[in-house]
């Protein structure tokens, strides 16, 4: 639909010109040329597994796949660890599933393309902390906060291993923004008057436990993106504070947060199979990513919270 979602965006610098390019592309690759991938288009859920492999490989990353095994078919995490002068880790995460029916541009084709580019960033860059950058399998309904989820088994075994994860930052959903009056819901009651009702801001949702966290990103993240954002620690069982991979961080311990367009109270395309490429508003998504890439930096130099 050209023309309805017209940016209003910042302008972007050179650098963020590339980067909108690579998001557009991997964008592409995922819900366009791949389109729909879970378990029920198995064949499509392997592809976009060895998409994400092959990219982190030409970024001069060392992909590991965590598998494990669902319904006698066996499912992937892909990770790839960049060592910093410390064992303790910033973890971003995104899954790569997208839900039945959907070729999820949007859920979570931004989040992966995200996820990537970030990964490209930081190669070869020495940080304090350890980063490790994680695509999800399984995400979607039915597993959707279930032990079946990817990052459910992957945070399990960090907690056996006892790694010690200091922040998990979840990427979901994370590119399309709207300035139409009341282009924004909320979940609960009462958070329309606190927060604004038009969907031309990234948000960022964690909970009671995490709000240290969140409170440490929203404050860099407002240092240097040139986009709004909100943001919210709020009990758990507030519908859409838990739902994506942090949950399965939070099930385990770990401090997490999710940063999110907040899909399902915005985008009219949410777990539809209208989710295209086309839909998405690669100006504003690109500042989102630029600015999560300096948050990472700095986080990176040592959290502190
Ligand atoms: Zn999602």
């Amino acid at each position: 639909m050209p023309g309805k979602n017209i940016s209003k965006a910042a302008p972007l610098s050179r650098e963020e010109v590339a980067l909108r390019e690579e998001l557009r592309d991997d964008v592409q690759h995922l819900a366009g040329e791949i389109g729909e991938r879970n378990m029920w288009r198995y064949q499509q859920l392997n592809a976009a597994a060895d998409f994400i492999e092959n990219s982190f490989s030409r970024a001069g990353l060392h992909p590991r796949r965590d598998s494990y095994e669902l319904h006698g078919r066996v499912c992937h995490n892909i990770e790839v660890e960049i060592p910093g002068t410390r064992p303790d880790v910033v973890l971003i995460g995104a899954h790569y599933d997208s839900v039945l029916g959907s070729p999820g541009a949007n859920d979570n084709g931004s989040g992966v393309a995200a996820l990537l580019a970030l990964a490209r960033r930081f190669t070869g860059k020495t940080t304090q902390h350890t980063l490790r950058f994680v695509a999800f399998v399984n995400e979607e309904p039915p597993y959707f906060l279930s032990g079946q989820m990817g990052s459910f088994v992957y945070a399990s075994r960090c907690k056996g291993r006892g790694d010690r994860i200091d922040a998990m930052i979840s990427l979901e959903t994370i590119g399309y923004f709207s300035d139409a009056l009341h282009s924004q819901t909320y979940p609960a009651p009462g958070l329309g008057v606190l927060y604004p009702t038009v969907g031309n801001f990234i948000g960022f949702v964690a909970n009671l436990h995490s709000r240290a966290l969140l409170r440490r990103v929203i404050g860099l993240f407002r240092e240097h993106a040139k986009i709004p954002s909100e943001g919210a620690g709020l009990p758990a069982f507030i519908p859409g504070v838990s739902w994506s991979d942090q949950w399965s961080f939070w099930q385990h311990g770990y401090s997490g947060i999710m940063i999110t367009d907040t899909a399902p109270f915005r985008y009219p395309h949410y777990h539809s199979s209208t989710d295209t490429p086309d839909k998405l508003d690669y100006d504003r998504f690109t500042l989102v990513v630029s600015g999560m890439e300096k948050v990472i930096a700095d986080l990176a130099q040592g959290l502190k919270l």
